[in-house]
């Protein structure tokens, strides 16, 4: 097996994702709208697959996180009090000579519209206008009447929707700092520059969790997280040689946060934020408190009280979708034969495992591979295939990084064996058709490494 050692570009995964049924562009028929995406099948079931693992290390595996699910439409006030109508915004700058837009802080990521290809401004047409605040919430109106008194907002972060529900989570679930509440919803950001095909999107699925602590705590809670986060990705196979830590500089943090690291990631486009964690302080719990007049604090049993601070981690779902894509797709010759390979994760890949009658004509064949697929499918998500020369549909389920495949033929119908193809080192053996489930429950759990290749 010879890995071809091209770099991995958005376009390649953009490609497959198209041709293998993962991510369309959506509203195709209509011409489609910019960097909006649809999900088929198999992008359903991958981003189902990295949700759960997210809710699994987040919530199910810990006493001190509980779950919520906020409305996406709030209350106004909650965007005024939070900062997000004053504050969540980018600077804008538009060009009046080829009349495109541009982020003001990230014109040497931009291209302007002129050929060849240079940075908005480096010709001497161009013609930028001063920078202005733009703000990226999608408004929207609530009820009948279409005017000032019915304003909303689509949320830009599901945060909110947890800090005013605070009272509700202490009260009702007993809990005490150090608590987390954790959320997972669709995300609304009017993005100027949206691109990069998932990586910068206008509707998005964000995973946030507010981790509640003394404030004494914060910084050593706010480690904590970071190593937390960085070591998850690492347990889901992604290199480390493409993952880092970078700690904003005062300049560059949100107006809530007092420290904030981003977890990066080496996509095609060069080291970007693929997750942030930050020190959001008492600021959140203390706005609500004095917008809403509801006091959202700790009060302890003896009778101490404070405004916990708060240590979040926040990622979308879209980041690690493209981020695990990139980690995990090869090129390679196997017997003078180019193939493409998803090396995913078995937790993360959309489908655990392929049942392939070796001659799609032979019923036989074809009954016993039915029935084990049966069988399977009680347990795991898992694909029958018929479709075309084995070779062929082994080629497919690799570009889908099905972790193994189970093939039965002739050998089959005499001694009740199949053959177990394992996708990444392409190694063969027989196993009884009988202990096919628990061998595949077992090597689901098995821990995985990303081969050296
Ligand atoms: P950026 O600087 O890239 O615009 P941000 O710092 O505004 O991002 P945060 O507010 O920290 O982003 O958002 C938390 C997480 O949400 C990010 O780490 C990223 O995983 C995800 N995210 C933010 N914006 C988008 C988007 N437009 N499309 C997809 N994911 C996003």
């Amino acid at each position: 097996m010879t890995e071809l050692a091209q770099p991995v570009t958005m376009d390649k995964i953009v490609s497959l994702c198209r041709r293998r049924g993962f991510v369309f562009p959506s509203s195709e028929i209509y011409g489609g709208l910019g960097s909006t995406y649809d999900y088929g099948h198999y992008g359903v079931l991958m981003k189902n697959n990295i949700r759960s693992l997210w809710f699994q290390a987040m919530v199910q595996e810990r006493d001190d996180i509980v779950a919520l699910d906020s409305a996406v439409i709030l209350n106004p006030r909650v965007w005024e009090a939070s900062g997000h109508v004053a504050e969540f915004t980018d600077p804008l700058v538009d060009c009046r000579t080829c009349k495109l837009r541009f982020r003001a802080d990230k014109l040497e990521d931009a291209q302007c519209g002129r050929k060849p290809s240079k940075h908005p401004g480096e010709f001497k047409e161009c013609d930028l206008t001063e920078a202005r605040q733009f703000n990226l919430m999608f408004e929207t109106h609530v009820g009948a009447l279409k005017d000032e008194s019915s304003l909303a907002y689509l949320r830009p972060e599901t945060a909110q929707g947890i800090f005013i529900n605070f009272k509700n989570v202490l009260q009702i679930a007993r809990r005490k700092p150090p608590f987390g509440i954790a959320q997972v919803g669709k995300s609304f950001r009017n993005e100027i520059t949206p691109g990069n095909f998932l990586f910068r999107v206008r509707e998005f699925e964000l995973m946030e969790m507010e981790f509640f602590v003394p404030p004494g705590e914060a910084e050593q809670w706010y480690g904590y997280w970071i190593d937390q986060r960085f070591g998850w990705y690492l347990k889901y196979g992604v290199r480390e040689g493409n993952l880092r830590k970078r700690e904003h500089t005062a300049e560059e943090r949100s107006h809530y946060s007092s420290g904030t690291t981003d977890i990066e990631f080496l996509y095609p486009i060069g080291w970007s934020e693929l997750e942030g964690v930050a020190n959001r302080g008492d600021y959140d719990l203390t706005q609500h408190t004095r917008h809403s007049g509801t006091k959202l604090e700790y009060v302890g049993e003896g009778g101490e009280r404070y405004t916990p601070y708060v240590i979040e981690p926040a990622v979308s779902i879209e980041r690690i979708f493209v981020a695990l894509l990139v980690d995990a797709y090869h090129e390679e010759v196997v017997a003078e034969r180019e193939r493409t390979v998803l090396r995913l994760h078995p937790a993360v890949a959309p489908v655990k495992a392929a049942i392939l009658p070796l001659i799609s004509k032979n019923d036989e064949m074809v009954n016993r591979a039915r029935a084990l697929h049966e069988d399977l499918r009680q347990g795991q998500i898992v694909e029958y295939d018929d479709g075309g020369a084995i070779g062929r549909r082994y080629r497919r389920q690799d570009e889908i990084g099905t972790p193994f495949a189970f093939t039965v033929d002739e050998q089959t119908l005499e001694d009740d064996t199949v053959t177990v193809r394992d996708r990444d080192s392409l190694a063969q053996e027989r196993l009884p058709i009988g202990g096919v489930r628990a061998w595949l429950d077992d090597a689901l759990e098995r821990p995985w490494q990303a081969p050296k290749i």
